[in-house]
């Protein structure tokens, strides 16, 4: 089976074939491998709307079936902020750099202890045949006051995991895809592609 990953974020595609590598049924494509693609706007208020939207869309558009994800981090001390607004926190354009030092700004006078964030991710599977899925993954931590460790991307250096004692960006790839948000909301979509590739 063909199943489109509907980014064009090359760490993302990385991360989501090492982790179905042992799906031997599964082709993965991305958006990377179509032209003339719809833009999709991620204007939901939640992860849900926004993944949802997006493999609706792509999966109108190339006929097969897409997975998806909305992700971002939600950090207690700003309310859940930047939350569904992430990649574009510290303005339409903004790099993974702008935006953590706006989240460190922000957090200079918060003690350790309200430091608190996750980052989530919300997974949607559709298929041509007008069936949908939708998974969560969670993971918890804190904001951390500098930066550290140059894995992973977007907040990965400012997110501090305590029960590993690094930073999200301190872990390898392999690491980070055993507790990520992704690989959690991944781990229940796995569940439900095998069904998918059982039915098939
Ligand atoms: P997206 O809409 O799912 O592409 O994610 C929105 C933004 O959330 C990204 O641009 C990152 O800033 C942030 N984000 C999502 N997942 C991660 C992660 O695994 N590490 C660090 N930042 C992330």
């Amino acid at each position: 089976m063909k199943l489109v990953i509907a980014t064009k974020n090359n760490n993302k595609v990385k991360e989501i074939r090492e982790k179905f590598s042992d799906f031997m049924d599964l082709e993965i494509v991305s958006l990377l491998d179509f032209n003339n693609l719809p833009e999709v706007v991620e204007d939901g208020l939640t992860f849900e709307e926004n993944a949802l939207k997006k493999a609706r869309e792509y999966c109108a558009f190339t006929g097969l079936t897409v997975l998806s994800d909305d992700s971002g981090i939600e950090i207690d001390a700003l309310s859940g902020q930047p939350g569904v607004r992430s990649a574009r926190y510290a303005g339409e354009n903004a790099s993974d750099d702008e935006n953590n030092e706006l989240v460190l700004a922000k957090l200079k006078k918060v003690p350790d202890e309200k430091r608190t964030a996750r980052f989530i991710c919300v997974i949607a599977v559709v298929q041509p045949v007008n069936i949908e899925y939708l998974t969560r993954g969670i993971c918890e931590g804190r904001i951390i006051r500098d930066k550290s460790g140059t894995n992973g991307f977007g907040y990965d250096p400012i997110f501090f995991i305590p029960h590993l004692g690094k930073t999200m960006a301190e872990l390898t790839l392999t690491e980070k895809n055993k507790i990520s948000h992704r690989a959690l909301a991944l781990d229940k979509a796995e569940e439900i592609l095998k069904k998918i590739l059982e039915t098939s």
